[in-house]
């Protein structure tokens, strides 16, 4: 047996982050010295500034490639969970609207979002996913109603990765002429979007889950028609208007490098998404093989990366202890601070005992044959032996 194994533990959790790719750490560093491109992009005087502007222009036209959007629709922020309340709040504010469509198992960057908007006197309408986990266009056309600002429905899932049909509701959203925002933090780079075939109004993206920089992300904001939406932070007016602060211009010159890493991967007949797909599948097909293993989430429409699995007659706490070695994650990685079973697995109707004994691998770019083999003896001996012990 060869043994290409880290010390530290198995990374499969490149759903919570990815390392930095090393050419997009090499590009930000070149951001950052005296000798580089350190100077503020709004500084229109002198040629720090107008270098600095360059590299950010430069990484916003890299970006809106990556999906096929116009640059001057890309607005950076910090990160997704940024851009989910600038597109929330902000459409909601801009609008005057009253309502606010989205879904029960939306990450908490939404669903907070909603909270704290309920709490100031709007409604929320939450539509429940399918038994495949998958949010069906049909109930989003049923929850519209004339007082709806906004629908807000994720792309793919961060906790079950499964892949929603977002074409098909943003067209129910515009044939309503309700702005349609996703949250794509988990599928751009991994699944081909098109923001004008897949009728998407606004779009969140994050750069630390394409191997990009933490710190950083995207709101895509459709231009025309027009969509005002109401700047959530003020300052100098940054961003036409939409998100003030000084550009950090390292942190996206790397998420624009890493953009440029994904398309080409999507673009090659043989691209990444392939080996990641196939890793995950000969993941599943040795877990498949422990007996009381449920897949969470429809097997088909699924993040290439993404395998989501319960495991019956074991305790959940007592198996993620015992995998020291494996980084894995129950629930989702931010709200694994509460040990209530996950609220995701919970709204697909998995019972509470095989909700808390779920586990979340998620494959990427530096996952090896070996380690997927590891970690899938690890789990399998792992379980038969808690079993064992449990009669
Ligand atoms: C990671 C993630 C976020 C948060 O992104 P940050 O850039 O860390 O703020 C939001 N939504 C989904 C679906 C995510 O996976």
């Amino acid at each position: 047996m060869s043994t290409k194994i880290p010390t530290k533990a198995v990374y499969l959790d490149y759903s919570a982050t990815t390392p930095v790719d090393p050419r997009v750490a090499e590009r930000m560093s070149g951001c950052l010295l005296t000798d580089g491109a350190f100077g503020n992009p709004a500084s229109r005087s002198h040629v720090y500034g107008w270098e600095a502007e360059e590299l950010v222009e430069e990484a916003r036209t890299h970006v809106a490639a990556l999906f096929n959007a116009d640059p001057r629709e890309i607005i950076w922020t910090s990160g997704a969970t940024e851009s989910d309340n600038l597109a929330i709040k902000g459409v909601v504010e801009a609008s005057g609207g009253e309502r606010v469509v989205t879904s029960s198992y939306e990450h908490k960057a939404v669903l907070d979002t909603c909270a704290h908007l309920e709490s100031l006197g709007l409604d929320v309408t939450y539509i429940e996913p399918d038994a495949g986990g998958i949010i069906q266009p049909e109930a989003v056309a049923d929850a519209i109603d004339p007082d709806t600002a906004i629908v807000s429905v994720m792309h793919a899932n961060n906790e079950i990765g499964v892949v929603n049909d977002i074409r098909a509701i943003g067209a129910v959203c515009r044939e309503r002429g309700v702005p349609f925002h996703t949250d794509a933090a988990q599928s751009v780079g991994k699944i081909d979007i098109d923001v004008r075939r897949d009728n998407i109004d606004l779009m969140s993206v994050s750069g630390h889950k394409i191997y990009g920089p933490k710190g950083i992300g995207v709101l895509f904001v459709r231009r025309q028609p027009f969509l005002s939406v109401a700047p959530q932070i003020h300052g100098g007016g940054h961003e036409r208007g939409m998100r003030s602060g000084t550009l950090a211009t390292h942190q996206i010159v790397g998420l624009g490098e890493a953009c440029v890493i994904c398309r080409g991967e999507l673009d090659r007949d043989n691209g990444e998404n392939r080996r990641i797909r196939s890793l995950r599948d000969r993941l599943w097909s040795h877990l498949r093989q422990v007996p009381k293993t449920l897949l969470n989430g429809d097997e088909e429409q699924r993040l290439p990366g993404n395998l989501n699995v319960s495991f019956g007659d074991v305790d959940g706490d007592t198996l993620l202890t015992a995998l020291d070695d494996l980084a894995v994650s129950t629930g989702s990685a931010c709200t694994s601070a509460t040990v209530e079973p996950s609220y995701v697995l919970k709204a697909l109707g998995v019972p509470d005992d095989l909700a808390h004994a779920s586990i979340r691998f998620t494959v990427g770019r530096y996952t090896t044959t070996d380690e997927v083999d590891y970690a899938a003896r690890r789990v399998a001996t792992t379980v038969e032996k808690l079993r064992a012990a449990r009669v």
